[in-house]
């Protein structure tokens, strides 16, 4: 995504250094079963893979509600150093 900010062109970029993580809830049946990981908070996408199997193998369900989180953030282009930018911060 493009925006066009004090005088400046932004994009909107992912983070490299950080993780994208994810929530799953099970929604298979009726009712839905509803069950989650039992670790509190989200997972690492590697995690959630596996919950998602260990699931899928002990209860036969194949229906999952996923959530996904990962940081962004808006960049100037490179030869804009964004602190010089009044009211922009990290
Ligand atoms: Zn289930």
């Amino acid at each position: 995504m493009n925006r066009h900010f004090r005088h400046v062109d932004w994009k909107l970029k992912e983070v490299p250094s950080t993780v994208t993580l994810v929530d799953i809830a099970c929604i298979s049946g009726k009712p839905r079963c509803r069950e989650i990981p039992r670790r509190s908070g989200p997972l690492s996408l590697a995690d959630g893979e596996a919950w998602l199997l260990a699931h899928f193998k002990t209860t036969g369900h194949r229906r999952y509600e996923e959530t996904y989180s990962r940081v962004v953030q808006w960049d100037p282009p490179d030869d804009i150093d964004p602190r010089t930018i009044l009211g922009v911060t990290t």
